[in-house]
């Protein structure tokens, strides 16, 4: 999955440009800079990408998730849902805010079930943010509906999913705003980084200020611009946005290579019975990143995952014992270990995930297997692989 495997002369072209320089800021420094402006050639290049009319990069997907919330006015009291298969940014950059993260089931796209949303909704309910994971789709149409017929916003954690779409629109860019993570082990990675993409040039200006401690941006002398708002440093660097700009030219041909490979691994074991796949609203718009399937039951996903190891499969997740993206193991927040004390309101007004039943997650979940498709893979490679990862499952069924 990983954009760090192809990393090559284009991305270091960007960067000696801006090591030509030495202006690591992006802004200010108008005359030393050369006219080098990474953060925004990135900025426009995943415009073109997205077919979105404003994009903020930011220093990381989580810094995106928190400016867009705070951007859309989210806070104190106001519920976010989210889906519990997701990773651990999605409700720290909630709680960040001061808003609550209420999580709500997931169905077989491995995404938030549109019908569980329905029941989590309150009068408090102020967003609802899919996670598009591994690399595809939500059931985002359905979403939509639900967000216009309740006055919500729909924001799109699509953190894994930049190059995916839903017929047609790339995901990320159908909600009010979307977000996108380029930390070093995305399919477009900066090192680290993130961006926010919106057509809302209101929500834009709110994150573009946020982002940069209020800094209204209207004037080349920084320190004579305006602070309408308090806000944060989640600004990226020049030397990051050069990384990134040369991993967006490559973005076409690493969503091509992806699906090249997923093809094989997916029609050999598709073969196998016993074994059904991840349902994709839309399977033309995979990112495919990850190759995700179903077994029977859990002791067979753990068998197989065991199976996996040792046929030396690297890469093969079974999420459900993983500590980083399904609520069975996020003890900090059941046992709410915060480092620092948060208002009463906030944590009496917060679900005790200690307690909360999400018998159809852990159901679809500790059935689940993905394995991640690499890019650096010879075809050789990937037919062997399509071998050993159809044995290791046959073993254990
Ligand atoms: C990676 C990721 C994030 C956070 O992105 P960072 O750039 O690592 O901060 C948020 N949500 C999801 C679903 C992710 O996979």
């Amino acid at each position: 999955m990983p954009g760090f495997e192809l990393f090559d002369h284009t991305e270091r072209k960007h960067i000696q440009e801006v090591a030509d320089t030495g202006v690591l800021m992006r802004y200010g420094f108008g005359g030393l800079r050369n006219n080098q402006w990474k953060a925004r050639e990135m900025e426009t290049a995943i415009c073109r990408a997205t077919g979105v009319q404003h994009a903020l990069l930011l220093s990381s997907g989580t810094a995106a998730l928190t400016t867009a919330l705070a951007a859309l006015g989210v806070g104190a009291g106001d519920e976010v849902i989210l889906p519990p298969f997701t990773f651990v940014a999605s409700f720290e950059s909630i709680m960040t805010t001061g808003a609550i993260p209420v999580m709500a089931d997931i169905d077989d796209t491995l995404c938030l079930s549109p019908a569980a949303v329905r029941k989590a909704i309150t009068p408090r309910t102020k967003v609802v943010m899919p996670v598009h994971m591994c690399g595809a789709m939500a059931q985002i149409d359905e979403l939509q509906e639900i967000c216009k017929a309740h006055n919500l916003f729909l924001l799109e954690d699509a953190c894994q999913a930049f190059g995916a779409s839903f017929k047609g629109r790339m995901l990320g860019a159908i909600g009010d705003a979307g977000c996108y993570s380029f930390d070093f082990n995305k399919i477009v990675t900066c090192g680290e980084g993130g961006a926010i993409v919106t057509n809302n040039k209101n929500l834009y200006e709110r994150a573009d200020m946020y982002h940069d401690h209020g800094h209204d941006h209207s004037n080349d002398d920084r320190g004579a611009e305006g602070h309408p708002f308090p806000g944060y440093n989640f600004r990226i660097s020049e030397l990051h946005a050069a990384v990134g700009c040369g991993q967006i030219e490559k973005l076409k041909r690493f969503v091509e290579i992806h699906r090249r490979h997923k093809k094989i691994l997916k029609d050999a074991l598709s073969a196998v019975s016993g074994v059904t796949f991840r349902r994709l609203p839309d399977a033309d718009g995979d990112s495919a990143t990850f190759l995700s399937f179903f077994l029977p039951s859990e002791e067979i996903a753990r068998k197989a995952a065991a199976a996996l190891k040792t046929a030396g499969v690297d890469g093969a997740f079974h999420w459900y014992g993983n500590n980083w993206h399904y609520i069975r193991n996020w003890n900090q927040l059941k046992a709410r270990t915060f480092m620092h004390p948060l208002y009463k309101s906030m944590l009496d007004a917060m679900p005790d995930y200690s307690k909360v039943n999400f018998a159809q997650s852990d159901d679809i979940i500790s059935r689940t297997i993905s394995v991640s498709i690499k890019m650096g893979w010879t075809e050789e490679e990937v037919r062997s692989r399509a071998v050993k990862i159809v044995e290791a499952v046959k073993a254990a069924l």
